[in-house]
């Protein structure tokens, strides 16, 4: 496993899903921006498949997350801001295939969607981004697509449960993905709680789960999750500013590994 720094500041008042609430406290010097010449260097995961390709995980930001593949690539919700932190996508190889998750601001960004888009490029969405869009192939939960003979992809439900938070992510509307890359099953849960249907996702290598309030999981409810899917290896993405430094050791007794990364 390769896993390199991160160089960007650390974004400070990060926004939460869907509200437009950006806070700019505290910014680091405009020099410390990165640019073109000091392109931001992500923190790296590496995973085998079944076949011993290598499948790399990009820690970008917040629900951000480039995927590569054997010489292809595969983005997740995409997005070029998310508070202080820049995302340069022009620097980035074009995506094979891009999946997002849900309107919202902090996942669909037709900037970035653009950028990375080249001729061939498929899309993959929920109904709503699709029209906005005005293109995309949509999937509803429980959808199944083969996007290509080491790819295959399922739409999840992803929605909230609490009282009085169910109006951000209304039950039927957004996606979970749980991918399947040459054999690597890779959940990566959207804007979600801990809903009864995560039950029925098994086998999972490396799961994705938010961590965020009002819009997501508090870390308890995480914790269920987690336990309930029991993935490999568990990524906490999606946090903004909840602490999330206590969940590895609180899930070492069930057998996931918890990697903390720049989601914040
Ligand atoms: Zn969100
Ligand atoms: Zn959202």
């Amino acid at each position: 496993m390769k896993r390199t720094l991160i160089l960007l500041p650390l974004v400070i008042g990060m926004v939460a899903c869907g509200q437009n609430n950006t806070k700019k406290t505290e910014t680091e010097p405009d020099n410390a921006v990165p640019t073109n010449e000091t392109m931001a260097v992500y923190e790296t995961d590496t995973f085998a498949t079944q076949s011993g390709k290598a499948v790399t995980f990009h820690a970008l930001t917040h629900a951000s997350i480039r995927i590569g593949f054997d010489g292809k690539e595969i983005e997740i919700d995409p997005v070029g801001k998310m508070g202080d932190r820049v995302i340069d996508y022009a620097a980035f190889p074009k995506a094979d295939f891009l999946l997002v998750t849900h309107e919202h601001f902090d996942h669909f960004d037709t900037t970035a969607i653009a950028t990375l888009t080249k001729e061939g490029t498929q899309l993959i969405t929920n109904q709503r981004c699709a029209e906005m869009l005005g293109y995309g192939t949509v999937m509803a939960n429980g959808d199944k697509l083969d996007l290509s003979d080491w790819l295959s992809v399922e739409a999840v439900p992803a929605y909230n449960t609490t009282d009085g938070h169910l109006q951000f992510h209304p039950k039927g509307r957004d996606n979970g993905f749980v991918l399947n890359i040459d054999g690597l099953r890779v959940y990566v849960a959207g804007d979600t709680e801990d809903i009864p249907e995560m039950a029925e996702i098994k086998d999972i290598d490396v799961a994705f789960l938010p961590c965020n309030q009002p819009y997501t999981m508090t870390v308890d409810q995480l914790l269920r999750a987690a336990r309930t899917i029991r993935p490999k290896v568990l990524f906490p993405y999606h946090y903004g500013q909840t602490n999330v430094s206590g969940i590895p050791s609180l899930l070492r007794q069930d057998g996931v590994e918890v990697r903390i990364r720049h989601y914040e």
